[in-house]
Order: structure tokens, then C-alpha cells, then sequence
């Protein structure tokens, strides 16, 4: 599923193709793309509007046009925008033509990614406050903004940064990688880390996604860049998807289990389960 860098790589190859042009028209060939609006609605709001800027917002992709109207594109687990896309390929359920004749296309196998609409800055705003928190790479996130957010939590860590309403972007592969280097248990409850280690996990959170937008993004799906090619982060997982491998750090063997639902990667040795999970973990290992 792309996560905060994956949609960042993709936002940063289209903004020069896209900002400045003008939408001539909106193709919708799967209305559950923007269910409940019916199409026509997004094609009116947007045909003719000119792109001023396309911004990032967590997972969320912001095509900000003319008069306040904004298309909140989401491309949940199988989303990819493809610019100039040969005709004829799968799974196409959008197509955006610009005024200079190029064309972005919208494929998504699972059919599970989203197109809406703001009309105005107020929605817009609201829309992104019911949905999001705390921007990882934004000036916002401090330790301490990361700390009033734990305070009380008894979730896991896991859940906690999977939790779009408290840091915003961070998905299953990100949360693993920031919780080794932070050397935190995914299974520690959220409200239970201590200063050092909520220090330790703001640093960390920013630096696997850094690391992951200067390698292009992550594929380990069908996660393809707006020009078709491939992100490399996977070959820098420290932890994520190696399970039975050494540790890079302690060379214990890295186990899977499940956290927050999710298979989750850890090695057990550099973070240490919390009282009371050990068990669980283990037998969830199994
Ligand atoms: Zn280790």
C-alpha cells in the first residue's frame, strides 16, 4: 500500500507536469471512484479549472485548482497515477486530459482508491482535520506534539502510528522500520514510552521517510512511479519482510508477528517485548 513517500515520489514527478494546466476533462469510467458524488459532479467542479498547485497531506494527493476547488485523490491499496500511460492499460479508472495534450491516468486493480471534493478552503480544512494529524515531515512534529499524543494511550505503538489521526502518512512498512531503529516493541503500549524513546521514534519516523522518498518509494505490491518505473526502498528494509533473516544489528533471527492486525517485523532482541506481551507475541509468531 503506498504510504506518505510513496504518494510524496509521485507528487514530486507530476507537480511540474501538472501545475499551471488546466484540466480539459475528467474520463470516469468507475463510478466508485467517487462514490457518493456521481461523476459528473467531479467533472463539472473540475473541467476547465486550472491546477494551481498539487500538494501532499499524509496519504492524501491535492489537486488545489482554481477558486478553491481541490480533488482529495487517494490511492488506498493499489493506486497509481501514470503519466502518458500507452493506451490499453489494465485496470484504468480515471483519465485526466490537460489542455497541452498529455494525460494523467488513474490505474487501480482492487478498486479501492478514492477521488473527492472540496469545494472551498473551509472544506477543504475540515475535511483534512476529521481525517489527519500531525504532519511527519511538517514543522509540527516534535517530540513533545508526538508525546501529548501518546499520553494515555494504551494502544500499541504499532496501532498508534498506523493511526492516520495522530501522525499522518505512516503505513505497515514505515512503522516497522521507525520502530526498530527507534529500538521500541510494536506491542508497547503507546502512552508507555518514555521521553528517550518518544525522542528516539520522532527521529526515527523521520528518517525511514526520508530515506524512503530519496529511494523513490517502496514496491512491494504494484507500486510503480508516474513515469512506470519501480521504488527501491524495499531493498533497504532493515526489518520489514525479513522475517528468518539475521537482525543488521544484533544478528538474532527477525520474527513476524502481528501487530495492530498487521504482520509486523521485529527482532526481539534490539526491541524488547513489554511485560505481558512476550507470550502473545509469541504465539502469534507461530
Ligand atoms: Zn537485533
Amino acid at each position: 500500500m503506498p504510504e506518505l513517500p510513496e504518494v510524496e515520489t509521485i507528487r514530486r514527478q507530476l507537480a511540474p507536469l501538472v501545475e499551471g494546466r488546466t484540466l480539459r476533462a475528467l474520463e470516469i469510467s468507475d463510478p466508485r471512484w467517487c462514490e457518493p458524488l456521481p461523476p459528473e459532479a467531479l467533472q463539472d467542479a473540475l473541467a476547465g479549472r486550472r491546477v494551481e498547485r498539487l500538494r501532499r497531506r499524509g496519504k492524501y494527493m491535492l489537486w488545489e485548482a482554481q477558486d478553491d476547488v481541490t480533488l482529495l485523490l487517494h490511492l488506498r491499496m493499489t493506486g497509481t497515477l501514470l503519466y502518458d500511460a500507452p493506451e490499453g492499460t489494465p485496470y484504468r479508472r480515471v483519465r485526466f486530459a490537460l489542455d497541452d495534450g498529455h494525460a494523467l491516468s488513474f490505474h487501480d486493480p482492487r478498486r479501492f482508491g478514492t477521488g473527492e471534493l472540496a469545494v472551498g478552503a473551509e472544506a477543504l480544512r475540515d475535511f483534512l482535520d476529521a481525517r489527519l494529524g500531525v504532519e511527519p515531515l511538517g514543522p509540527d512534529f516534535t517530540t513533545e506534539r508526538l508525546r501529548i499524543e501518546a499520553r494515555g494511550r494504551r494502544a500499541p505503538v504499532k496501532a498508534f502510528l498506523l493511526d492516520q489521526r495522530r501522525v499522518a502518512g505512516v503505513g505497515n512498512i514505515y512503522a516497522d522500520e521507525a520502530l526498530f531503529r527507534a529500538r521500541i516493541h510494536p506491542l508497547t503500549p503507546a502512552g508507555r514510552l518514555k521521553r528517550a524513546q518518544l525522542a528516539a521514534l520522532h527521529d526515527a519516523v523521520r528518517i525511514v521517510l526520508n530515506a524512503g522518498i530519496d529511494a523513490g518509494g517502496s514496491t512491494i505490491d504494484d507500486f510503480r512511479h508516474a513515469d512506470g518505473v519501480r521504488g527501491s526502498f524495499q531493498d533497504d528494509f532493515l526489518v520489514h519482510t525479513r522475517q528468518g533473516e539475521p537482525c543488521p544489528v544484533c544478528g538474532d533471527e527477525i520474527v513476524k508477528l502481528v501487530a495492530a492486525g498487521r504482520g509486523t517485523y521485529v527482532c526481539q532482541s534490539c526491541q524488547r517485548p513489554p511485560r505481558g506481551a512476550r507470550v502473545r507475541s509469541r504465539r502469534a509468531a507461530l
